[in-house]
């Protein structure tokens, strides 16, 4: 057995364990492959596993991922149904490739963005499936709008054409053990009811944190999908 495939294996039996603790169903959480600095070839490998979505941090490293595959496709005859989710930071000047190619956007974090998302998005695409990444916990990375914006944003998110308003994504400053790390997933999962119980569309069902080192307290919190790169295709 392949190290990609028992690994899957086992993050697998993790979400699965940590379901079965939280009492809820093992389906309501998605597992997504972050597979930047990651080969194609090892992509490839998760697909013959089937595992189906997969998350890439660079754009320009995405997009070449994406391409590579529908090439290998188009030659092979083989369809995968590979799903693109950007995780990583996203400039104005890149939103056009991005709309163009992905399937999910999980870092929007300003309206001019997703503006920018809606205009580009091809309309013979499905709409682009996009979270809000919120600093939750004010961290040093400052990536994500504060919580307080939240609100403001997803509601002016929502009525914009070609995107679907998904949820919430979060990347908290990294803590050591379960109960400090559940904590700030905990306040997470606060916002987003709070979003979700304003109204702000029907699809709003996504929570999306949790990875390698604190998927287990994640869940526990409320996570619906997990980022999970190191613990699949090893260390970067
Ligand atoms: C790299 C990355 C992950 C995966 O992290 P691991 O610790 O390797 O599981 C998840 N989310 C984001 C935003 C990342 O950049």
């Amino acid at each position: 057995m392949t190290s990609i495939r028992s690994n899957l294996q086992q993050v697998n039996a993790r979400i699965a364990a940590a379901c079965a603790r939280a009492g809820r169903a093992a389906d309501s959480v998605q597992l997504l492959a972050v597979s930047k600095t990651m080969p194609l070839s090892s992509v490839q490998e998760a697909l013959a596993c089937g595992q189906t979505a997969f998350g890439e941090n660079y754009v320009q490293e995405g997009v070449q991922k994406i391409e590579a595959l529908r090439a290998w496709e188009a030659e092979s005859g083989a369809a995968s149904a590979a799903r693109w989710h950007l995780i990583g930071p996203l400039q104005s000047n890149k939103t056009r490739v991005v709309a163009a190619h992905f399937d999910w956007v999980h870092s929007v974090d300003r309206l001019k963005i997703a503006e920018r998302l809606a205009e580009q998005r091809p309309a013979e695409l499905a709409p682009l499936q996009v979270c809000i990444q919120v600093n939750i916990d004010g961290g040093a990375s400052k990536s994500g709008v504060a919580p307080g914006e939240v609100l403001a944003l997803a509601r002016a998110l929502a009525a914009l054409p070609r995107l679907t308003l998904r949820g919430l994504m979060t990347i908290p400053e990294p803590a050591s053990g379960f109960a400090a790390q559940r904590a700030v997933h905990a306040q997470a999962r606060a916002l987003f009811e709070q979003v979700r119980d304003a109204g702000v569309g029907p699809r709003f069902d996504t929570l999306s944190m949790g990875m390698t080192a604190d998927l287990e307290a994640a869940i526990d919190a409320g996570s619906t999908l997990v980022r999970v790169g190191t613990a699949i295709f090893g260390a970067r």
